[in-house]
């Protein structure tokens, strides 16, 4: 895509280069402030001092992550770039991902490039915790159903403090459960564009996760034996990073067909009535 459009991104920056030196470096780099915390890299187009907090507490994403699932490490680092306003981080998406449709923050992964684009806002903390959990899903798992990825965004979204029981998610749930609006998980399995899913889906999706989280042991082994089998799965990304893992994913596809058993099976085996235990877990979750 990027093919035919970069011979002419060259000539004008050549253009530049033979005319005036500094206009050309502030064209190339309008960064002005950067960080490295754990995995993640973050370069901005503003002063990141207000934000030490948000970045000291960054790495416990990638720690919780690992604890609740068993998620190994980022494999590399996760590139964030932050801007200063909506009209910025439009620009710079409409001359790098021109393809994709615009949102407030997005984690975007095309060939080796993983990264996060932002900008400053109130609830930019709340846009990077989200965005960041995508990006530590992708980096080490070949493949994450569409539910599965924004459930555990959502719930990982807010302050640690407020995920089991303060997230704002739960007075619409509860709402949507008194008259009866349920989502079962085969429904969640079915959306695989973003289009496809509406604010009740991204809500249910959370439900899910926090039901597996919180909710009887069983459940939550299933959701960890499950994200350990999309791990195994899906040889295309591996091939990418290194030939021997190709191979030993060859054999093992090659005698069953690549995709895992749907989570909604496997959780079936170990939770009779998986939607009737859910809604049940929230009737009974108070602090
Ligand atoms: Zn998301």
């Amino acid at each position: 895509m990027g093919l035919t459009r970069r011979p002419q991104l060259l000539m004008i920056a050549a253009l530049f280069i033979s005319g005036q030196h500094a206009r050309t470096a502030l064209a190339k780099e309008p960064w002005v402030d950067t960080r490295q915390v754990g995995p993640f890299v973050c370069q901005a187009t503003f002063p990141l001092g207000e934000y030490e907090v948000l970045f000291a507490e960054l790495p416990e994403l990638q720690r919780e992550l690992t604890r609740t699932l068993g998620l190994p490490p980022a494999r590399r680092p996760i590139d964030i770039k932050l801007f200063a306003d909506e009209t910025e981080h439009r620009a710079f998406l409409k001359q790098h991902y021109a393809h994709v449709p615009y949102r407030r923050a997005l984690f975007v992964k095309e060939g080796g490039n993983a990264g996060v684009y932002a900008y400053r806002h109130d609830e930019l903390d709340i846009d990077l915790r989200h965005e960041c959990t995508h990006a530590l899903l992708h980096s080490v798992l070949s493949t994450v159903p569409l539910w599965l990825d924004e459930g555990l965004a959502e719930y990982f979204e807010v302050p640690p403090s407020q995920r089991a029981f303060d997230h704002p998610h739960f007075e619409s749930l509860r709402w949507n459960m008194r008259l009866g609006m349920v989502q079962t998980l085969e429904d969640l399995e079915q959306r695989k564009e973003l289009s496809e899913m509406a604010g009740f889906d991204y809500r249910y999706s959370w439900a899910w996760v926090h039901f597996m989280l919180h909710g009887p042991q069983s459940a939550h082994h299933a959701l960890v034996g499950y994200i350990a089998s999309l791990g195994q799965s899906a040889p295309g990304d591996a091939e990418k990073r290194d030939p021997e893992i190709r191979l030993a994913n060859y054999s093992e596809t090659s005698q069953e067909h690549m995709l895992p058993v749907l989570l909604s099976a496997r959780l079936v085996q170990t939770v009779p009535n998986p939607t009737e235990k859910m809604v049940q877990h929230f009737k009974h979750w108070h602090q």
